[in-house]
């Protein structure tokens, strides 16, 4: 017998499921192999420590519960496939998300640029330049309040009035 095929048998060894040739030539190459006593010994003492524990009776129904559970785990499974090819889909819009990224670096870039011009023109201007700019915007602001139809509306109101009057 060779190491190779005693590691084989160890179990059926220990499990006294050899044939009595088997038994025979197992014994005398383990008392002649020191490799092959080393990995017997360190397999049988993991076998008897299994001796030790206690017989476990499987619960009723405890197969067809274990297959129940296989079966949820494959869901999982499945379930974390499917998130998997989310992320891909996700990832395929990796270029609409640069692009958008972008586009906001440029209007920011470009904001700033327009800040720093303005800045720069303020800078070169004269205290008279300044008041008369803002002389402007004030007047464009009365533009904006002349666009509001105030005597237009407080005639509505004064009509109101007058129809509230005859009415009591
Ligand atoms: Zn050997």
């Amino acid at each position: 017998m060779d190491c190779k095929r005693l590691k084989s048998q160890i179990y059926e060894y220990l499990d006294n499921e050899l044939q009595e040739a088997d038994m025979q030539q197992f014994s005398e190459h383990l008392g002649a192999c020191a490799e092959c006593q080393k990995a017997y010994e360190a397999i049988k003492r993991t076998w008897d420590a299994l001796e030790v524990l206690p017989n476990v009776e499987p619960t009723p129904n405890y197969m067809s519960r274990f297959w129940a559970e296989v079966a949820t785990r494959q869901n999982v499974v499945d379930r974390a496939r499917a998130r998997l090819s989310q992320m891909f889909l996700t990832w395929k819009l990796v270029p609409v998300y640069v692009s958008l990224c972008l586009a906001i670096s440029v209007f920011a870039i470009r904001n700033y640029m327009q800040f720093e011009q303005s800045r720069q023109i303020l800078a070169e201007m004269s205290q008279e330049e300044i008041e008369m700019v803002e002389y402007i915007e004030l007047a464009e602001n009365y533009e904006l309040i002349d666009e509001i139809e105030f005597f237009e509306d407080f005639e509505i109101i004064q009509n109101l009035d007058d129809l509230s009057v005859t009415q009591s």
